[in-house]
C-alpha cells in the first residue's frame, strides 16, 4: 500500500518548498508598472538583497536561474582572454568553469577531489607562482551542491593575500542557509538565484559587486551588463525591460520572513541544527556498514544539503515517492552512480518535516531490506531537542 496521499515533501537542492505566503503573494494581476507601489516595492527589495549579501555596494537582478546569473557575473568581470582560476568541488564548479570558457575566458581548473573543501594552501601557492598577475579572477562555489562541500570564503580570501585577483563566489545554495558576509569577507563578486535559500520559484538570479570591481570588463552585451542595472532609476532598468511583477512580489514577502521576521543568525542556526540532525542520522545508519555523508570532514560539509553514499539509493528514492511523497534528490556526481543520493535541507523547513524526511529514509531501509545501523532517526530527533535549548532562535 501507499502512504503518499497529502502534502508532498520535495527535499531536492533546488527548487526548495515554497511558503504559502510567497505563493499567495504572488498571485495577483499586473499593476501600474510606471509608478505606485510596485516601483517602492523594488526598491526595497534591492536593498533587502544588500542587507542579505552583507554588502553596502551594488546588486544587479535579472529574470534568469542561475545559469543566466554566472553568464552575468562572468561577462561583467572578465573579458575573452582574461584568465581564470576555478576552484572545482563538483559538478557545479565544473559548470561555472564551461559556462566561462564559453565566454572566451582561459579558465584554468585547480580540482579538489574526494569530497574535499578547497585546500586554501594549494591557492596561496598557484597564486605565488603568478608574479606578473595575470589571473584576473577567482571563481568558486561557497556550496558545491552536486557534491555538498563547503569552502571557506573567508580562508580563501586570505589565501589570496596581496594578489590583485578579484574573487567571485557562487552562492546560489548557501545564501539565507549559511553565513555570507561579502564586504567584511573581501568578496567582489557573489551569484545567487531565487529557487534555494530564498524561498521563491525559480526564475531570478542575482549578482552582487564591490567597488573595486564595479567598472567592469567592458566586454558585456547590454542586456547583461551590471551597470544600468545597478544604478537604475526607472524599474524596468533595474530589470532590462518589463519587470517579473509576481516574482517581486513573492521576493519582497520571503525577504521579509528571513530577514525581519526569523532574521538571518537564526535561519543560519536553523540550517545547522538540521544539517547536523542529518549527520547524526548518517552516523547511526552507518555503524558497520557503507551508509554515511560523502563529505567526511564536518567542517566542509554545507549546511544546506547533504551528499549521502548508500548502497540502493536509487531504490530508495523510487521507495520515498512511491510509498511516502519524499522526492529526495539525485546522486551527482558521486562514487557509485546510483548508490549515492542528496537529502537537501534548505529554505523553508521545519524540524517537523526534515525529520519525517529522515524518518521515511529509514522506512525505505527497513522496507527494502537495505543494510543499516540502527537508532538514526532518534539520534536526528535528539539533535533537534539538545539544540532547541540554546539560546540562539
Ligand atoms: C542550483 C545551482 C546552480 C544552477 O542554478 P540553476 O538555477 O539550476 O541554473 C549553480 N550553482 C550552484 C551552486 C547551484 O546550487
Amino acid at each position: 500500500m501507499s502512504f503518499a496521499a497529502g502534502r508532498p515533501m520535495l527535499a531536492i537542492p533546488g527548487p526548495s518548498p515554497v511558503p504559502d505566503r510567497v505563493l499567495r503573494a504572488m498571485h495577483r494581476a499586473s499593476p501600474d508598472i510606471y509608478e505606485g507601489e510596485l516601483v517602492d516595492l523594488n526598491i526595497r527589495v534591492l536593498g533587502d538583497l544588500r542587507r542579505l549579501a552583507g554588502t553596502r555596494h551594488h546588486v544587479a537582478a535579472y529574470i534568469g536561474n542561475g545559469h543566466a546569473a554566472w553568464e552575468a557575473a562572468t561577462m561583467n568581470l572578465l573579458a575573452p582572454g582574461d584568465q581564470a582560476l576555478v576552484l572545482v568541488t563538483g559538478l557545479f564548479g565544473r559548470g561555472w568553469a564551461e559556462a566561462a570558457e564559453g565566454l572566451g575566458i582561459a579558465v584554468e581548473r585547480m580540482e579538489f577531489p574526494d569530497h574535499s573543501a578547497p585546500d586554501p594552501q594549494r591557492l596561496a601557492d598557484r597564486l605565488a607562482a603568478d608574479r606578473e598577475g595575470r589571473i584576473r579572477a577567482v571563481l568558486v562555489c561557497q556550496i558545491d551542491t552536486a557534491t555538498s562541500v563547503r569552502a571557506d570564503i573567508p580562508a580563501i580570501r586570505a589565501a589570496m593575500g596581496d594578489h590583485p585577483a578579484a574573487l567571485a563566489v557562487d552562492a546560489i545554495a548557501a545564501l539565507g542557509c549559511e553565513p555570507m558576509r561579502m564586504d567584511d569577507w573581501g568578496v567582489d563578486v557573489l551569484v545567487s538565484a531565487s529557487q534555494k535559500g530564498l524561498m521563491v520559484p525559480p526564475g531570478l538570479g542575482f549578482v552582487w559587486f564591490s567597488e573595486r570591481v564595479a567598472k567592469g570588463s567592458g566586454a558585456v552585451t547590454p542586456y547583461w551588463n551590471w551597470t544600468p542595472r545597478a544604478q537604475a532609476e526607472q524599474l524596468w532598468q533595474s530589470w532590462g525591460g518589463t519587470p517579473p511583477v509576481q516574482h517581486i512580489h513573492g521576493l519582497a514577502e520571503a525577504l521579509t520572513m528571513l530577514l525581519d521576521e526569523e532574521t538571518l543568525p537564526a535561519a543560519w542556526a536553523r540550517h545547522e541544527g538540521l544539517a547536523a540532525a542529518t549527520w547524526a542520522a548518517l552516523d547511526a545508519w552507518g555503524q558497520g556498514g557503507e551508509i554515511g555523508a560523502l563529505v567526511s570532514d564536518p567542517a566542509a560539509r554545507a549546511r544546506s544539503v547533504t551528499a549521502v553514499g548508500l548502497p540502493g539509493a536509487e531504490r530508495l528514492r523510487a521507495w520515498t515517492a512511491r510509498h511516502a511523497g519524499l522526492t529526495l534528490g539525485l546522486g551527482l556526481g558521486a562514487v557509485q552512480p546510483g548508490d549515492a543520493l542528496r537529502i537537501a535541507h534548505m529554505g523553508h523547513l521545519t524540524a517537523q518535516a526534515h525529520l519525517g524526511t529522515l524518518a521515511t529514509i529509514e522506512s525505505a531501509m527497513v522496507a527494502l531490506g537495505l543494510p543499516h545501523g540502527t537508532g538514526g532517526t532518534s539520534a536526528a530527533a535528539a539533535e533537534i531537542a539538545r539544540r532547541s535549548t540554546a539560546a540562539t532562535g
